[in-house]
């Protein structure tokens, strides 16, 4: 039985002293993967660094409401570099709404989940929703908010059938903490049959809420394995195949490949591209990722993001390829911590760099991206595919509206301050006159010009 536990707080006090033992014990109870959810900024970064250390273990960063009345106007910011700087972070959370014990102002709570969702929206990752007798209002942010770019989960669910209806209306999974396996739990339990398979997910909330039959001890990942139980009594088929549905869900969530699949590298006449990720701020109708996960014959669809270390075996000595190229069947500077650490080692063996990019990258980064870039990027391909904002957010759909098209020319702009060779490109299809203008705006800032044909890579 492979099981996923896609909330446990091993980042914790709670597993200081066994934290070795307790995941060794979740590997044993066949436990493939567990998502750490931070609920603060020490928390999400402890829970990135286990997630550096133990390979099972991915990380979300996130602040709870319980510490909105703490909460700095630098702290989303934070939250925005370990996410673009960081690696194996699969979500925003914990990160919600509380009106039962209201530790914090429920303004100031409601102000930080907004900020928090629109920080999920723009990285193009889920949320992890923590929802508790605040239903009304959860959904009218999440409703607010609703777009192709916001996915999540509402977990230890706690509402009654009519949320739980909304929730999965808006695309949302569901998760239950053991709670569920209760004696005295029979509505919760009603609730929870009315789950579609492909919707729920398993969670322990460790070290909190611990199922039935370990009731009164912490509890732990090992311990999902009575959740599994509990939904194959509920629903009628077997434990294992609740714990094949469920991997399978968090997978398709979070991006965990279970099945580790899609292509890093591939070699594309004399360079080597190296595919980062398949998020993106942009839904251009255009994509070619919509129609097909191959590339020149290469399966482009990560199930799970590459690290630094990953990404440098792949290139092996740098100087055996006329260039290494930073793209993706998605935006890679939305891994810019990882595209300096893998372009400063390039730079060191030799090697010449270019970054293939939307140019969205300051809006993602909230920085001056190609400041950071100076010295480790030769070479910058931009596309633009718009003569103006309007047509831009018409053809690229990008989650930032309107002000990406700015972003855009300015970013054509700082790579030129900083020496970067800069190639703006358009795709044919946009028009003679829209064509000329993109070559104006990109002579006018002191880039080269490239029209590309649709359906032509590389
Ligand atoms: S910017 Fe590139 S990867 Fe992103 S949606 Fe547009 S074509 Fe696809």
């Amino acid at each position: 039985m492979r099981l996923v536990d896609t909330h446990c707080h091993l980042n914790f006090p709670d597993f200081e002293n066994d934290l070795d033992e307790v995941i060794e014990r979740a590997e044993n109870s066949g436990v493939e993967r567990i998502i750490v959810p931070g609920i603060d900024i020490p928390g999400s970064r402890r829970a990135v660094e286990l997630a550096g250390k133990y390979p099972g273990v991915f990380a979300a960063v996130g602040i709870h409401p319980h510490s909105a009345d703490k909460v700095s106007a630098d702290d989303i910011e934070e939250l925005r570099r370990m996410v673009t700087g960081g690696e194996r972070i699969v979500a925003i959370g914990e990160i919600g709404l509380d009106n039962y014990r209201k530790y914090s102002d429920p303004g100031k709570q409601r102000d930080l989940f907004s900020g928090c969702i629109d920080l999920a929206r723009e990285m193009d990752i889920p949320v992890i929703v923590h929802c508790r007798q605040a239903e009304k209002d959860v959904l009218e942010i999440l409703k607010s908010r609703k777009s192709d770019f916001l996915k999540g989960v509402v977990h230890c669910f706690s509402g009654g059938a009519d949320f739980l209806k909304e929730i999965l209306d808006l695309g949302f999974f569901v998760s239950f903490a053991g709670s569920i396996t209760y004696p005295g739990a029979s509505e919760q339990r009603k609730v929870a049959s009315l789950v579609p398979s492909e919707r729920l997910l398993l969670e322990t909330d460790s070290p909190y809420i611990t199922a039935q039959p370990k009731r009164g001890k912490r509890n732990e990942p090992a311990f999902i394995k009575y959740l599994a139980l509990a939904y194959s009594d509920m629903f009628g088929i077997s434990a294992e195949e609740i714990a094949e549905n469920t991997s399978r869900n968090a997978d398709s969530l979070f991006r965990l490949a279970l099945a580790e699949r899609g292509t890093i590298s591939y070699k594309i006449r004399d360079s080597l591209y190296i595919n980062l990720t398949h998020r993106c701020t942009n839904r251009c109708g255009f994509c070619a990722r919509d129609v097909s996960d191959h590339v020149r014959g290469h399966n482009l669809r990560l199930g799970r993001e590459p690290d630094a270390r990953e990404i440098i075996s792949e290139i092996g000595d740098p100087t055996g390829y006329d260039e290494i190229v930073f793209c993706g069947f998605g935006e890679p500077t939305l891994r810019s911590g990882v595209i300096k650490k893998v372009a400063a080692y390039v730079k060191e063996n030799g090697g010449r760099v270019r970054l293939t990019t939307n140019g969205e990258g300051d809006l993602i980064s909230g920085r001056n991206l190609p400041l950071e870039l100076k010295g480790l990027v030769d070479r910058v391909s931009i596309s633009l595919n718009a003569p103006d904002a309007r047509t831009h957010n018409r053809i690229c759909s990008p989650v930032f509206g309107e002000a990406a098209f700015e972003a855009v020319i300015l970013f054509i702009k700082e790579c030129r301050q900083q020496g970067i060779d800069v190639e703006v490109t358009c795709l044919d299809f946009i028009g003679e006159d829209a064509v000329k203008s993109c070559r104006k705006i990109a002579e006018n800032n002191g880039a080269r010009f490239r029209l590309r044909y649709l359906d032509v890579v590389g």
